[in-house]
């Protein structure tokens, strides 16, 4: 069957529903689209704080910066992205919010939107803002489940994010560690290729006292780099270096294209081994037992 093109500002994919009509409506009556820009530009009433020119200059280069990146890695599509689906909330705000689902920042897929605690560093604002931001403009499907019984209402669930993979039923979640590895092994790269060198931070730097700057996912981002070392070793005549195999983790997370990884991976550690990796069962010998 012959498929056109799916056109959407907010994700790459729709699933659940006759392929490529993004004008169907869901519970609300509303488009999938205008569910969307409603829902994400919705305000936290009583928590959110409004955008300073300076907060707004900060999450600017943050975007900018993710589309470079974007950019790099050969993602084709450009999600939308406007200030009011950013929401920026005081110190604690996250928390509150997704009602301790999250701390310090989240996003959400299924209203392509993100909330930031305003950390009183603007290095670690851009940073928070940045790993969210990154999520966000990553490949991304959207599943619309059925309702799960009579009169009750279908809902919008995440089905892919980056290398992500959530199943048909919205409950199981695969790869998230690799999502947040690579995500959390970018942020870091940013901040050294690009904060360090930017004027709109050199002040800070300058001040900078001695607490240090805090980098989330340092587990996920262990495991990545362990992985990634392992292929590596061996397939050592098929890679010039480890960051050749690097490279294809980070572009199956842009892209959400997981086929060479999952061969790579198959081929290196023995068949079935790219599901048990999907599961958090890395192979025996990557230092972290999990
Ligand atoms: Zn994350």
């Amino acid at each position: 069957m012959e498929e056109g093109k799916f056109e959407h500002p907010f994700i790459d994919n729709l699933v659940g529903i006759p392929h490529g009509d993004s004008e169907v409506k869901n519970a609300t009556g509303k488009s999938v689209e205008e569910y969307m820009r409603h829902t994400g530009s919705n305000k936290h009433e009583g928590v959110e704080i409004e955008k300073t020119p300076e907060d707004i200059e900060i999450i600017q280069f943050a975007i900018d910066s993710v589309n470079e990146v974007m950019k790099e890695y050969g993602r084709e599509k450009d999600i939308e992205l406007s200030m009011n689906h950013i929401h920026i909330v005081p110190v604690g705000g996250t928390e509150i919010v997704t009602q301790g689902n999250s701390k310090k920042a989240a996003q959400a897929s299924t209203r392509s939107s993100l909330i930031i605690d305003r950390d009183p560093s603007n290095i670690q604002f851009c940073l928070r803002a940045f790993h969210e931001i990154l999520h966000l403009k990553s490949y991304v499907a959207l599943q619309i489940l059925p309702p799960p019984e009579e009169n009750s209402q279908s809902s919008l669930k995440a089905y892919r994010k980056g290398f992500m993979v959530v199943s048909r039923d919205g409950k199981e979640r695969y790869f998230t560690d690799l999502e947040e590895g690579v995500i959390g092994m970018l942020t870091e790269k940013f901040f050294n290729e690009k904060i360090k060198s930017e004027i709109l931070f050199s002040e800070e730097l300058k001040n900078k006292g001695e607490v240090p700057f805090e980098f989330s996912r340092q587990e996920e981002i262990q495991l990545l780099n362990d992985l990634v070392d392992q292929i590596f070793e061996k397939n050592i005549d098929d890679f010039k270096s480890r960051d050749e195999i690097l490279e294809l983790f980070i572009r199956a997370q842009v892209n959400g294209n997981l086929l060479r990884v999952g061969k790579l991976i198959e081929k290196t550690f023995g068949k079935g081994s790219f599901r048990e990796i999907s599961e958090g069962n890395y192979p025996k010998d990557t230092h972290h037992d999990r």
